[in-house]
């Protein structure tokens, strides 16, 4: 380590956080500062209260008059726990958080100070807006958009501020931000799911969406990193030769957490508790300094904006701890990235779990069912699934043998293969008695105990069923969860209200008994989605292969994957289902693919500034030290001169070769992003981005790398991977 960077550990070390010492038992601080069910019941009137249950269980309107005594009792409420603040808390499409504080404070008619807090603040607001990407749907000089509360996710507080999840809507009604179409889309799943449910039990009233997110991340020394412009303002290293030790030895992977980041893990853990979100694993991942937080999950929306928030009060935990959160899905080469799996299921109001296999052969029937949809559902749009989790960042990622590939196909394990088998041998029509009895005693009875030694869990599965869930794998680090969230539940929406239709049909056009109907219609399900089920190596050259024969999409880059988001099936999708208008579709793509540009923008401005400003003047400055060498060495021996300067002026001439190498390729990359930059089209722009900007990071990368090597460790400038990654 160099002198400059060794001083800036010690401040890190010297410069201890308050370490957290609040012992109590979660079960007592959980939800503390969350205005939930639990503190309505405290705090508002009977009539109050139920109006917003009401609301949140029944989707039904919220009066005025509720929503001013509520607005009163979250005063009152958070008054008593000393806020001053309140702010309206939401999802824009720039990836993060926004909040717009405003006091309670007001001033009364003869000058008085009071706190007030009403119905109106409370249900609507109108941030100015015109800074947040709207794919062109508010034209600037009607820049507005409003926020509206949403009373299915309780409001809590964080710091001195009472934070209101909200939606996030144009003046003209498009959705702004990624709640609108997640809370569309849970609605059409809770709708076409119950209407499913009804075969088997008449009194579902309501099915929901879960989601159990695992967040991975890394933690860097803060001290460390103010050397780094790539990780400041790129989120990851674009520069840096790799580490001797990396993670070959697999000794980070679950072994004990270092001491520094336990101490940030409690911290943080203590937070999200407070803030009713039931965190409940931590441990190390595969990489060095790369750790996993996972909560018990919770229903979708909740667990969405719980994901949100987790990842803006990381950053902040983090600061106190001297670290910072990289979130990227791929902040260094050479070693793991990060990704956040979603583990996704539905369950009933009546405590069902709908992809949990049951005790009799209908509840079994009835998980089939909805485990056979979905797996209809991934093969009918999966290269829309696919692009739900596209990213610029999330693009080192998948494909890269170490997270699930672009291809989307579905795992299911040899036992459910073997279920599946056997139903697809089923008779097509009516059923003879001793068929029926067969197939649920044998087949379709049998399912909870072939469950209980599915253990072959197939990790190179970007969609894999885990016993009693699905794992949607593919989701990057980085991401809000609302995106593949809304997508998944969507396509499973429009799966199962297909299906019945096709159901119904069969019982009343063919005469079928109910049961014998869905056997019939999963029977052709499954002989029409062999192509997404795959039990093999996911990450090997083979699969791909054979995935281009089975016809499933391959879409390795961001701009390519984006465009089966604007496929007139996939916008005739979202409009049918209720989800989004194709005006809003449309304006998400162009977003995405904006954002991408800007993304590897900014990387290749970073990269090219970098190599130039700090890589070449260490370089020159080393290779003068080198040519002095040689001068002395002339000076003093003119004998044997050659032979003692020979390896010195190889290196001399090495790096001039190296910065020849950065030289020519920055400003080739400069003359890429010029062309990039004359398309007005944002998906032409992206795809020249893609494969005419972005190859030249390799390229430079090489050279400096190289550099790194030759150069005197005193003077590199920037921290290097083994102090990044090995300082705990
Ligand atoms: P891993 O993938 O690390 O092996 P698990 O398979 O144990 O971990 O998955 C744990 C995650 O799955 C947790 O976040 C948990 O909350 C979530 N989970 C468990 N059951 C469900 C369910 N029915 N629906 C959604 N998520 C679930
Ligand atoms: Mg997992």
């Amino acid at each position: 380590m160099s002198t400059l960077r060794f001083h800036a550990l010690k401040k890190t070390l010297a410069n201890k956080p308050v370490l957290f010492e609040d012992n109590s038992p979660r079960s007592e601080l959980f939800a503390k500062n969350v205005f939930n069910e639990n503190t309505m019941q405290k705090y508002l009137t009977q009539d109050a209260l139920q109006g917003v249950l009401n609301a949140i269980k029944r989707g039904k309107k919220i009066e005025r008059g509720v929503a001013d005594q509520v607005a009163a009792s979250m005063r009152d409420w958070a008054l008593s726990k000393g806020v001053t603040h309140y702010s309206h808390w939401f999802q824009p499409l720039t990836g993060s958080t926004a909040e717009k504080h405003d006091a309670f404070f007001e001033l009364t008619e003869n000058g008085l100070g009071i706190e007030k807090f009403d119905g109106s603040s409370l249900v609507q607001q109108e941030p100015d807006a015109s800074s947040f990407p709207s794919g062109g749907i508010r034209n600037t000089f009607e820049a507005r958009g409003y926020t509206a509360w949403d009373p299915t996710s309780p409001a809590f507080i964080y710091g001195t501020t009472l934070c209101i999840p909200t939606i996030f809507v144009a003046y003209t009604g498009e959705a702004l931000d990624y709640k609108t179409p997640l809370l569309k889309a849970l609605h059409a799943v809770d709708e076409a799911a119950t209407d499913v449910c009804k075969y088997f039990d008449k009194n579902v009233k309501k099915v929901t969406s879960s989601l159990g997110w695992e967040q991975e991340y890394f933690l860097v020394d803060k001290e460390l990193i103010a050397s780094r412009p790539d990780i400041l303002l790129t989120g990851r290293t674009l520069l840096g030769h790799s580490s001797a030790k990396g993670q070959q030895l697999d000794d980070h992977y679950f072994g004990a957490i270092p001491t520094r980041a336990f101490n940030f893990m409690k911290d943080l853990e203590h937070e999200c508790i407070l803030l009713g979100i039931p965190v409940k694993t931590r441990h190390n991942e595969v990489a060095p300094n790369q750790f996993e937080l996972a909560p018990i999950f919770e229903e979708a929306n909740l667990a969405v904006d719980h994901n949100a928030l987790v990842m803006d009060i990381m950053g902040r935990v983090a600061k106190r701890h001297n670290f910072k959160v990289l979130l990227h899905e791929k902040p260094f080469a050479g070693i793991n990235g990060s990704g956040k799996h979603n583990n996704w299921s539905l369950s009933t109001d009546t405590g069902i779990n709908l992809l949990s296999p049951g005790k009799t052969p209908m509840s079994n029937l009835q998980f089939l069912t909805f485990f056979i949809n979905t797996i209809k559902a991934v093969k009918d749009y999966e290269a829309l699934l696919r692009a739900s989790i596209a990213s610029a960042s999330n693009d080192h990622r998948l494909g890269a043998n170490e997270a699930p590939p672009a291809i989307m196909s579905v795992f299911i394990g040899e036992q459910l293969s073997k279920v599946l088998a056997e139903l697809e041998g089923v008779t097509k029509g009516k059923l003879s008695p001793e068929e029926k009895t067969e197939l649920k005693l044998n087949v379709v009875g049998k399912i909870p105990d072939v469950l209980l030694d599915n253990t072959d869990r197939n990790r190179t599965s970007p969609f894999a069923f885990t016993g009693n869930k699905f794992e949607f794998r593919a989701v990057g680090s980085l991401a809000n969860c609302g995106n593949p969230m809304t997508v998944l539940n969507t396509i499973v929406a429009k799966q199962l209200k297909d299906f019945k239709v096709e159901v119904d049909k069969l019982i009343d056009k063919k005469d079928l008994k109910k049961d014998e109907a869905i056997f019939n219609v999963l029977r052709e399900y499954i002989k029409e989605t062999k192509g997404v089920l795959f039990e093999g190596n996911g990450y090997g050259k083979a699969w791909e292969d054979e995935a281009e024969k089975r016809g499933l999409s391959n879409n390795r880059t961001t701009p390519e994957a984006l465009k089966a988001k604007i496929t007139d099936k996939n916008i005739a999708l979202f409009e049918e289902m209720g989800v989004m208008s194709k005006v809003e579709t449309e304006a998400r793509y162009e977003i995405e693919m904006e954002a991408y540009v800007t993304h590897i923008q900014i990387e290749s401005i970073v990269l090219g500034d970098m190599a130039r400003n700090q890589i070449v003047p260490t370089a020159v400055k080393y290779q003068n030290t080198l040519i002095e060498n040689v001068q002395g060495l002339k000076s003093i021996f003119e004998k044997d001169f050659d032979k003692l300067a020979k390896e010195q002026i190889k290196l001399i001439e090495e790096i001039s070769k190296h910065i020849e190498g950065i030289n020519n390729n920055v400003t080739k990359m400069i003359k890429a992003r010029e062309k990039a930059n004359t398309n007005q089209l944002a998906q032409q722009k992206a795809l020249v981005y893609c494969f005419e900007v972005k190859p030249f990071f390799d390229k430079i990368r090489s050279h400096c790398d190289s550099l790194e090597l030759l150069v005197d460790n005193e003077i590199w400038p920037l921290a290097k991977y083994s102090e990044l990654l090995f300082t705990r």
